[in-house]
């Protein structure tokens, strides 16, 4: 089988001779071992770096038989240069995993995944064992994540990043979806096919630091969230109602107070339930807005990347 391991970078010259290094001499025992054809490839995917990487890229495409590039004019982000790559590796290869530039992943078990493929799995899952080389703080964020998704009924596999391995048909599949806010966490699981799961450790990045600040990872768990999930909607609903039926008992005991005769100055009450109704009003809106920009960008359908160069590598 031709296999391609497919490696989203974004300003990764500092990991780029190291990784090709250990990815190459993956394939070069894997062939020895008739595990992988030699037509398999490392495909890079430049995602609009700022620094050296394409021109190691376009190096490395020389000096290294296994070595293939795809430069995006743009950063468009891990998930899109992610399915960039993938669909450019789709035409030419039986199964594809991708992983990460700074090899967190553990290379060790694409030995695994590929046994799994050989067992008729066409979507292979990469699990973390544990979570032993996080900060606390990426631990419980990470976690609590997973746990939300589940709760607001999302189907994605628990502590499952984007190290995978997905067949020729499952990428097939994968490109029929085409939604502009792409969470591929969530859109795997609902290709279905068999599918099984293959658990490793996650080691330290090796050099250079994290591309996935705090910011980007709050954008992009709301974009799964929001992308899969119209729960938030719904509870926005059941909370109006909750506020409409007390606002109702407020109202007859204020119009009981006032029958009586012993109905005070309401000033306070009044600016605060103000305040209040103003505030929950805006939350929903922003909820509501948060989807109707959805709506617009995929009614747009805008292409999700422009790849600008495809080095192919052919030679044996
Ligand atoms: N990445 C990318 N585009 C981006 C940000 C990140 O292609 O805009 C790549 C990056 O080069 C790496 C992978 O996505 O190969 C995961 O990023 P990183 O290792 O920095 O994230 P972390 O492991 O810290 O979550
Ligand atoms: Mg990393």
């Amino acid at each position: 089988m031709v296999l391609y391991l497919v490696v989203p970078c974004y300003n990764e010259e500092e990991v780029l001779f190291e990784t090709t290094k250990r990815l190459a001499e993956k394939l070069n025992s894997m062939i020895e071992k008739n595990m992988v054809d030699s037509k398999s490839r490392i495909l890079y995917v430049d995602d609009g770096s700022r620094d050296k990487t394409w021109e190691i890229i376009e190096k490395l495409n020389t000096e290294n038989p296994f070595v293939e590039g795809v430069k995006l004019a743009h950063n468009r982000g891990h998930q899109n240069a992610l399915l960039s790559g993938l669909m450019t590796a789709k035409e030419k290869c039986d199964a594809a995993i991708s992983l990460d530039a700074d090899l967190q992943d553990d290379t060790d078990v694409i030995d695994k995944f590929v046994e799994e493929f050989n067992k008729g799995c066409d979507i292979v899952y990469g699990v973390r064992d544990s979570r032993e080389s996080d900060t606390f703080f990426k631990k419980f964020t990470a976690e609590s994540f997973y746990k939300i998704m589940k709760v607001l009924g999302v189907d994605v596999v628990f502590n499952h990043a984007d190290y995978r391995l997905m067949s020729k048909r499952a990428l097939e599949a994968l490109s029929e979806y085409n939604e502009v806010n792409l969470f591929l966490r969530g859109i795997v699981p609902l290709i279905g096919f068999k599918t099984s799961n293959v658990y490793y450790e996650r080691h330290e990045r090796f050099a250079g630091e994290s591309k996935y600040p705090l910011k980007k990872m709050i954008a992009f768990a709301t974009d799964g969230i929001t992308s899969f999930s119209v729960k938030p909607l719904k509870l926005i609903s059941n909370l109006g109602i909750i506020i409409s039926f007390l606002s109702v008992i407020a109202l007859i005991y204020a119009l009981v107070s006032f029958i009586i005769g012993v109905a005070v100055p309401g000033w306070t009450a009044i600016i605060a339930s103000i305040w209040l109704l103003g505030g929950i009003q805006l939350f929903c809106l922003g909820v509501v807005g948060t989807y109707i920009g959805k709506i617009y960008s995929e009614v747009k359908a805008r292409p999700r990347f422009l790849i600008e160069t495809y080095l192919e590598n052919n030679k044996e």
